[in-house]
């Protein structure tokens, strides 16, 4: 392939949480890196949940990772990899704009640029970013968890305060486990007032 740039492609991996997304990007980068292709992973700083570098799946699985604040940080040291992975891409300070451009741009000079991320807030409105990239990406793949209530394939992420759902005025960005998220299916889900 003698095109400058060939090769690249955004590979979009998106759903509820619990749904597995880290989980699968962490499989897709266990053969990144047995193939040993140059990489470099991503972890926005938002994401306390866990200690700074690193990406770690509900299962335990983990895997050593840069934590950055914007989309500018990654472009800055994306240097000469070929794969480029983002966790959590909706925790990102940037506008869905600025999102979509850096990762057209790494793409565009030959990067597989792999990101995985919420497509649906609390409120189930989508994640400006993540549709757009949805929209653009070589591949999509929606991941389900299971709904805590019904058992059926859930799509949703429910978030409780003291048992209720939490109300729509509440920040849009907060990071918490099963303490303060449920995975629920369309029907389950409740809306907050
Ligand atoms: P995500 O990145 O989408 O939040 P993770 O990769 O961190 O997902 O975690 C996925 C794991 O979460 C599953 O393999 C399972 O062990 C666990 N899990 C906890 N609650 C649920 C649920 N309601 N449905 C499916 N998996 C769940
Ligand atoms: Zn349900």
């Amino acid at each position: 392939m003698t095109r400058p740039g060939a090769g690249g492609r955004i590979e979009v991996i998106c759903g509820c949480m619990y749904s597995g997304k880290t989980e699968e990007l962490i499989r897709r980068m266990r053969q990144v890196m047995i193939a040993r292709q140059p990489c470099r992973i991503f972890t926005p700083r938002l994401d306390t949940r866990y200690s700074f570098g690193h990406i770690a799946s509900h299962t335990g699985a983990t895997l050593g990772a840069v934590p950055v604040s914007s989309i500018n940080e990654v472009l800055a040291q994306a240097d000469a990899a070929q794969v480029i992975a983002i966790d959590e891409l909706h925790f990102l300070e940037d506008t869905a704009e600025a999102i979509l451009a850096g990762c057209q741009h790494l793409a565009d000079q030959g990067m597989r640029v792999i990101v995985a991320g919420l497509d649906q807030d609390y409120r189930a409105a989508p994640f400006p970013g993540m549709m757009q990239l949805m929209a653009v990406a070589e591949q999509v793949d929606k991941l389900y968890a299971i709904c805590v209530r019904c058992g059926a394939y859930a799509t949703r992420s429910q978030r409780l305060i003291n048992g209720r759902p939490a109300p729509t005025d509440a920040p849009t960005l907060v990071v918490g486990g099963l303490d303060l998220y449920e995975a629920r299916c369309r029907s389950c889900y409740e809306p907050g007032r």
